[in-house]
């Protein structure tokens, strides 16, 4: 058996050509939603995907402002940064990329962020809105993630689902949201025993740890899918011809550039599993769109609020 590859490009485009008529319809009501982004120092990786994001932002034609405070920025300059962004009318979504460094205190960063430009769905009143299942700013990742198993047509309801990873951005609202979809949902880490069964038992696997390539084909069970979150470069040539054994050309890839991304799931798990998202090309492109939607949910959002704060207010005749 091969796998249907879930195909994270494919999907992402057809998100795009759905949010262009809603940019246009904003448009027409002289709105046009703007995304700040604060990348902090030079990490390469976060360079790469805050390019990434702005360059989004440019292809469907919203705003977008690039804020790069110094590697030795202090919480509280973060935090007068955030304020100023929460002010601005034309601000409609901050993202703050991660990880900032040592000396800021990173929660109360995210926790100062107006929960109504919160595009990541980080704050503390978006996760909460997220337990309670209403509608909110959702983590993009994991939306992401709901979006390619309902387009695929890959059903969720009563379904033995195993999320691999229990981190505030990816696992525990993955988690909430296949909850909400009614699966039946078991969220692995760390400290859990026999993670490779529980897997195997399952008919839904996500995989967000940051382990390469460690679900292997032993912890799939015949036909079940597989969502591949996690990304990890790989530089070791031992370790690349291990993985790509039976991929040829991606060892050769590897070989011209010295290095390869690989996810969590080892690749042969294709030979097994019914449904599969490729890394890269499965869920990463999902994460950028998911933030484009985001940012539009949240200008639109934020307008109706203060529509809604106009209309009950004394100053509106009422
Ligand atoms: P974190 O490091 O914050 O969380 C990893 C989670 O996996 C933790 O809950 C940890 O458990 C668990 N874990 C780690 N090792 C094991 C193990 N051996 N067995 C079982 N559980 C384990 O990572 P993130 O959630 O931020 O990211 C996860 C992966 O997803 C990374 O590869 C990251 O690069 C990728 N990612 C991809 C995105 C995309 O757009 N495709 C976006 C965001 C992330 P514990 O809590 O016990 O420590």
């Amino acid at each position: 058996m091969t796998a249907r590859i879930l195909d994270g490009n494919a999907i992402r485009n057809q998100i795009y050509a759905e949010l262009e008529p809603q940019i246009a319809e904003l448009g027409r009501a002289g709105i046009r939603p703007g995304l700040a982004a604060v990348l902090v120092g030079h990490n390469p990786a976060s360079e790469v995907y805050v390019k990434s994001k702005i360059a989004a932002c440019e292809k469907l034609g919203l705003r977008s402002w690039l804020f790069t405070p110094a590697e030795s920025v202090s919480t509280a300059e973060m935090l007068q940064l955030i304020a100023d962004l929460n002010r601005r009318d034309d601000v409609d979504g901050i993202l703050v990329q991660l990880p900032l460094p040592r000396q800021v205190d990173a929660r109360r960063v995210l926790e100062a962020v107006d929960p109504s430009k919160d595009v990541d769905g980080f704050h503390p009143i978006n996760l909460g809105r997220l337990v309670r299942g209403g509608a909110g700013l959702v983590a993009c990742t994991p939306l992401g993630v709901m979006e390619i198993l309902r387009r695929s047509g890959i059903a969720t309801e009563g379904v033995p689902a195993v999320v691999l990873g229990r981190s505030d951005i990816v696992g525990k609202p993955m988690a909430l949201l296949l909850m909400h979809a009614n699966a039946t949902v078991t969220i692995c880490h760390s400290k859990t025993r026999d993670l490779q069964q529980i897997a195997r038992r399952s008919d839904l696997i996500i995989a967000a740890m940051g382990r390469t390539a460690m679900v292997t084909p032993e912890w799939i069970r015949t036909g079940a899918t597989v969502i591949d979150v996690g990304i990890n470069r790989i530089t070791d040539p031992a370790e690349a011809s291990q993985i790509f054994a039976k991929f040829p050309q991606r060892l050769e890839q590897f070989k011209q550039k010295g290095s390869a991304l690989v996810g969590d799931v080892h690749p042969d798990a294709a030979e097994i599993a019914g449904a599969i998202t490729p890394v890269p090309g499965g869920v990463g492109p999902l994460t950028i769109a998911m933030l484009m939607s985001n940012t539009i949910k949240a200008a639109r959002l934020r307008r109706a609020q203060a529509a809604g704060a106009t209309a009950a207010s004394p100053a509106s005749g009422r």
